[in-house]
């Protein structure tokens, strides 16, 4: 699978430093071309054309940062595309965004406007720990997580390999069960959100931090398994990479916009 980073953060900035601007930008992670990995960004990433080839969003969870760039999707695809988007997550994900987004209030409710031939976006309800195939010949199993709302990780497997989405989420047991017993694991992607100075502010809002990431690390009992970082806060970047560098992790990786990564 190939992995296409266009947001590993867990906020839009524009930040400054030494050797120039890093644009920080909200979670999104795009597979083989079709499938997004939440959609915090999405549309701003890509060109019209890779756009008009998403055919499945995942939605970990509903917070602003992990779905803010489905609307610009859907206006940049009107009249343009003949398939439905299909966005799937647990169904209080799917209903949370029909009613908070696609509500004819904030935005019109493309998942019942018709076009020629369909609306262009189509929900699809998942059962936690059920697997279901998604586009390409990918399989999900979304598995449940600890966080402020209901959220979800994903298992995400084709025939060679499979990896592990973490959502947003603070300590947690199940998704890591559940990795440790897949034979042909190739990586894990689990958020870090603060630094361990914010370790009061992690723990309210439920999300890790570099120390709190190794813990959870550690619970899948592989050593040696790819990780692979992401969903830092843009303004305590810096901080966050400085704790992870010193973390005894064999195989880490912070993730940045533009990096593929091929599982
Ligand atoms: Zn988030
Ligand atoms: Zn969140």
């Amino acid at each position: 699978m190939k992995i296409r980073v266009l947001g590993s953060h867990g906020s839009d900035l524009l930040v400054k430093g030494s050797t120039g601007s890093t644009l920080c930008r909200s979670v999104g992670f795009l597979v083989n071309d079709e499938l997004m990995m939440d959609a915090g960004t999405l549309a701003s990433g890509l060109t019209l054309a890779e756009q008009q080839r998403v055919k499945h969003i995942l939605l970990s969870h509903l917070h602003l940062d992990h779905i803010k760039d489905i609307p610009p999707l859907v206006d940049n695809l009107s009249g343009l595309v003949d398939h439905q988007v299909v966005v799937a997550s647990v169904p209080s994900v799917i209903g949370g965004l029909q009613k908070h987004i696609f509500n004819d209030v904030v935005f019109p409710n493309f998942f019942n406007i018709q076009g020629p031939r369909h609306s262009i976006l189509r929900a699809k309800g998942l059962e936690a720990k059920k697997e279901v195939s998604v586009s390409g010949g990918i399989s999900v199993t979304p598995i449940p997580v600890n966080h402020t709302v209901e959220t979800v990780g994903y298992v995400i497997r084709d025939d060679i390999a499979a990896w592990i989405y973490s959502g947003d989420t603070h300590l947690t047991e199940e998704i890591w069960q559940v990795a440790a017993r897949i034979p042909n694991l190739k990586g894990v992607f689990i958020e870090v959100s603060f630094p361990n100075s914010m370790m009061d502010i992690a723990i309210q809002s439920k999300h890790l931090t570099p120390t709190l990431l190794a813990q959870e690390f550690r619970k899948i009992g592989k050593p040696d398994l790819p990780l692979y970082v992401y969903h830092m806060k843009p303004t305590v970047r810096e901080a966050i990479l400085q704790e992870i560098a010193q973390l005894e992790i064999e195989r880490v990786t912070v993730l940045e916009e533009g990096q593929e990564v091929e599982l």
